[in-house]
């Protein structure tokens, strides 16, 4: 049986040594974040998370969503409870505006919490997510009435949000999208189509499920230009705020997958349903790329949490699991073989994922403090370099975390042996739930196609500049005894600003060259992300050491980030040895020939 502990320490090491959270006092809301409140604030979500959504994960898994016969779809025994925990400790609006009913804290603060949530209960932690998502667009883009009539509600968890993209003949090419809006002369739109893959589109966890749906104005122009973005509440809502009538949007069946079965995976089909319009009409993609970058970041964080989730049981397993003797001599030899962790193959399995996840978290947590910089700061060229960053990153983030997240959980799995494949110990689940997220959100090679084709020349390359010029600025600040850091860093530093002018002198002339060089160049970029957070980690971890007190930690710290920098960072020559190589053998055989 799986046990989670949510990585609190390690969380408010990162928080307050790495990142500097008490140094942003200039932000608007920093100053509440004072460390007891950070601290408190985590301590109390990592409670949320080990004690009420972690137990009831493995369970969620087994007894899966039911789709009844009028419509109606029931969570697992347990999730309705745990749910109302969550909204009720009012988890939802820890960084909405207090206008709202929120906390108005950091993003950051609240990226960390949702690293707990996706670790212990990934399909629990989805409800709320998509929650968090719809009201973080319907605060850039909803009228004032909408925010008014929705977010409050949306904000305590009485009613929660999804997003609605994907129709059967159309996901990554939303330009298809035939969903039809027809004008009711009061305002308000008739919404008619059918949406497949609606995570929490209908489910027995609030009193009302408030829809953003993608849909095309009678007469809008075909593909992405013609797109309009709509608010469709499965239950009408009165002017007094009560709920009214049903509307014309229903659960038509949900998805038996292959994880997170304690997430309904809906086909919903809206007959004629009342919706009303977000933002402007035919900028409906513009509006919700508000909530499908937050949701790619929350999407990478869920990567991260299966890896972590999936390694603490690994850990535990390896010490417990008695097999064969270390290469250098018993080191239990009261007992009949050694645990297995003593074997330089599991351990090297243990400290890829631990040497991941510690860099992993403390990137998703460098980008969302961008976005707290981009909404918070004062100056304009502050907000500016973080809105870049975070642009870049996103993809990465999305695409790189939920790739090795994956790749992580099946290296856990092995350290099972046949006990991996079974499903009693739990971790075949993470395997199953971790695959997702290489998927949903825009397909990890979209990503990869984002951060190359848009994210990269946007600006003249102003982006990845104000990358490197930071990642530069540290490392010529980097002392002696930073040096199995540095090096390794500026080595892959070269490679990853060999393979950007190779894609530079390449990719004009032959687009596919940048296609099939893209997924590399993502994990290229993702590794040297890693490596800078490790870099930051280690000069923390060195100043913590100096200062005595546990110094074992931040030892173990220091062994770790060398681990990732000797091991896992030379992957940069081998991701660039590829994108050198072109498309040429990639796309040399006719489609015939498969
Ligand atoms: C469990 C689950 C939950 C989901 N939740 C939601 C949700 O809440 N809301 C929602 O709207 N959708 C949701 N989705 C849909 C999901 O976002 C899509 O499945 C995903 O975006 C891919 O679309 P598709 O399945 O149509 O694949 P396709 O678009 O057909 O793509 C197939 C493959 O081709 C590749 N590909 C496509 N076009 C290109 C290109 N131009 N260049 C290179 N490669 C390309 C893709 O990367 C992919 O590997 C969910 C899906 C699942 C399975």
């Amino acid at each position: 049986m799986p046990q989670y502990r949510a990585p609190v320490d390690d969380t408010l090491f990162l928080l307050n040594d790495v990142l500097g959270l008490q140094g942003r006092s200039n932000l608007a809301g920093f100053a509440d974040a004072t460390p007891d409140v950070v601290e408190a604030v985590l301590r109390e979500g990592g409670k949320l998370a080990d004690e009420i959504l972690a137990p009831v994960n493995q369970a969620g898994d087994r007894e899966g969503c039911t789709r009844h016969p009028d419509g109606r779809v029931t969570t697992p025994t347990g999730f309705k409870a745990a749910y109302d925990a969550y909204a009720g400790g009012g988890w939802m609006g820890l960084s909405v505006p207090e206008a709202f009913g929120g906390q108005g804290l950091p993003q950051v603060i609240n990226t960390a919490i949702q690293d707990f949530a996706s670790g212990a209960n990934l399909a629990l932690s989805m409800y709320p997510g998509l929650t968090q998502g719809a009201v973080a667009a319907l605060l850039v883009h909803g009228s004032e009435e909408q925010k008014a009539r929705y977010l409050p509600k949306m904000v305590e968890g009485a009613w929660t949000g999804t997003m609605n993209l994907t129709e059967p003949h159309c996901g990554t090419d939303l330009g298809l999208l035939r969903t039809k809006a027809a004008p009711q002369g009061d305002g308000s739109y008739a919404i008619t189509g059918t949406k497949i893959f609606i995570s929490a589109g209908e489910h027995d966890l609030s009193e009302n499920i408030v829809h953003l749906v993608l849909a095309r104005i009678e007469g809008a122009p075909a593909g992405t230009k013609g797109i309009s973005l709509f608010l469709v509440p499965k239950v009408l809502v009165n002017e007094d705020g009560s709920l009214g009538a049903r509307n014309d949007v229903s659960c038509g069946s949900i998805e038996h997958k292959m994880g997170i079965h304690g997430n309904s995976t809906c086909v919903m089909n809206y007959d004629g349903a009342t919706g009303w319009l977000v933002g402007e009409a035919n900028r409906g993609l513009n509006a919700m790329f508000v909530m499908m970058n937050e949701a790619r970041l929350a999407v990478g964080v869920q990567g991260l949490g299966q890896s972590e989730a999936a390694y603490q049981s690994a850990v535990a397993y390896a010490k417990d699991r008695l097999q064969g003797r270390a290469l250098t001599g018993a080191k239990a030899p009261e007992r009949a073989a050694d645990p297995i962790i003593v074997h330089p193959d599991i351990r090297r399995t243990l400290m890829q994922i631990r040497a991941f996840n510690e860099a992993a978290r403390a990137l998703v947590l460098w980008t969302a403090l961008q976005g707290d910089v981009l909404h918070r700061a004062e100056d304009a060229k502050e907000r500016q370099t973080a809105d870049d960053l975070m642009g870049l990153m996103t993809p990465v983030v999305k695409g790189v975390l939920t790739d090795r997240g994956f790749a992580n959980a099946v290296e856990a799995q092995q350290v099972f042996g046949g006990h991996g494949y079974v499903e009693e110990w739990g971790m075949s689940q993470f395997v199953r739930d971790a695959r997702i997220a290489m998927i949903y959100e825009g397909a990890n090679g979209i990503q990869a196609m984002d951060l190359i084709g848009r994210k990269l020349p946007k600006d003249g390359g102003r982006a990845m500049m104000a990358f490197l010029g930071e990642v530069q600025a540290f490392l010529k600040e980097s002392g002696e005894d930073e040096a199995a850091f540095a090096k390794p860093l500026q080595a892959a530093l070269g490679d990853l600003q060999q393979a950007t002018m190779w894609l530079m002198q390449n990719a004009m002339g032959n687009p596919d060259n940048a296609g099939a060089g893209a997924t590399d160049y993502m994990h290229l970029l993702g590794l040297v992300a890693l490596g800078y957070m490790w870099c930051r980690i280690a000069r923390a971890a060195l100043a913590r050491k100096a200062e005595g007190g546990d110094t074992a930690r931040w030892e173990s710290k220091l062994v770790t980030g060398r681990f990732f920098m000797e091991r896992s960072l030379p992957e940069t020559a081998l991701r660039l040895a590829r994108i050198r190589a072109g498309a040429g053998t990639t796309m040399a055989l006719a489609a015939e020939a498969f």
